[in-house]
């Protein structure tokens, strides 16, 4: 792995100083220095060094001030900044770690000594900027692989898994406030006959129309539209009101039908359409996620027997 070089920005007013200093580290880091406060603040703006080392007598803009300013500033908070400076009292030093920095060397500086506690820091801060580039990546790759785990790749609505996933739990939920819960199972009426006449990449688009109509139906957060299976849809509708969920199949039937997406092998309309069973109940004990497909199914079959195109809500109770 090609390891970058690491920049120490030198602030101190008097050039001397920072010629040791320079000495010191030219060989094993890039160096940059300013000889008065404000320029300091703004090379480390400009160059976000991996440590400042910093003088605290300077005319105008003391140190102290420096370092409230570097770590008031979102582009340079996270750069250590260790003090150089002659002074060395215990109140000295106690200001200067509260006002940001991380540690304190005191002057004449000791070459070995300064060396080992600079190494020691920029090491620090490798490894937390790794650590840091790291967690952003697993947090990225994360979220692709969540969505990936979730979404149907051709219509973009939420998969088989996902869909098993939340039904699950909305019947958990419903179980615990007693509310209705909706279960919409949708079915391609004569759909190997379009994949048969119109072939397969129209069998896919069509599906991505029936994805798109049921995302834009499906306006509550809660409300989840999935592909089921080939040519099969579902929406999870929890929190219904009575009659809710028929109705959402039918606006679905009905904006199928404005698509106008011609069929010529169709034998119940001109274009494509689509067949619903809806499942409108309270969960009970006994009505699991198997009681609800089930139910739903049932209800899609009668659909399709008594001639398709149209919604039909269980009955049971
Ligand atoms: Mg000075």
């Amino acid at each position: 792995m090609h390891v970058e070089r690491q920049k120490i920005l030198i602030i101190d007013d008097t050039p001397a100083n920072i010629q040791i200093l320079n000495e010191f580290f030219q060989n094993d880091y890039d160096i940059f220095f300013a000889t008065n406060g404000s320029d300091g603040i703004r090379i480390a703006r400009l160059a976000v060094p991996d440590l400042i080392l910093l003088d605290i007598m300077m005319p105008e803009m003391d140190g102290y001030e420096v370092c409230e300013k570097i770590k008031a500033d979102p582009v340079t908070r996270q750069i250590p900044v260790i003090f150089v400076t002659a002074m060395s009292n215990l109140d000295d030093e106690e200001k200067g770690l509260t006002s940001g920095a991380i540690d304190y060397i005191t002057k004449p500086v000791s070459a070995p000594i300064v060396k080992v506690r600079v190494k020691n820091h920029l090491e620090l801060k490798r490894h937390r900027d790794m650590l840091e580039k790291l967690t952003i990546e697993l947090d990225l790759k994360n979220r692709e692989l969540n969505l990936l785990v979730r979404k149907d790749a051709l219509t973009g609505l939420a998969n088989r898994r996902y869909f098993d996933e939340i039904l699950d739990s909305e019947i958990k939920r419903a179980n615990r406030s007693g509310q209705l819960l909706s279960l919409i199972l949708c079915d391609v009426d004569f759909f190997k006959s379009y994949n048969d006449h119109y072939g397969h990449v129209a069998g896919d688009k069509c599906l991505q129309t029936i994805g798109e109509v049921l995302r834009n139906n499906t306006k509550r957060v809660s409300d989840l539209p999935a592909r089921y299976g080939g040519e099969e849809f579902a929406v999870i509708f929890p929190d219904t009101p009575h009659g809710g969920a028929g109705l959402l199949a039918e606006k679905l039937r009905q904006e199928m039908i404005l698509r106008a997406i011609p069929h010529a092998c169709s034998n119940v309309a001109e274009m494509v359409t689509l067949s619903f069973g809806v499942v409108e109940a309270q969960p009970a004990r006994e009505r699991d996620p198997v009681w609800y497909i089930n139910a739903a199914d049932k209800a899609l079959y009668q659909a399709k027997e008594i001639g398709r195109n149209q919604v039909i809500i269980a009955s049971f109770d």
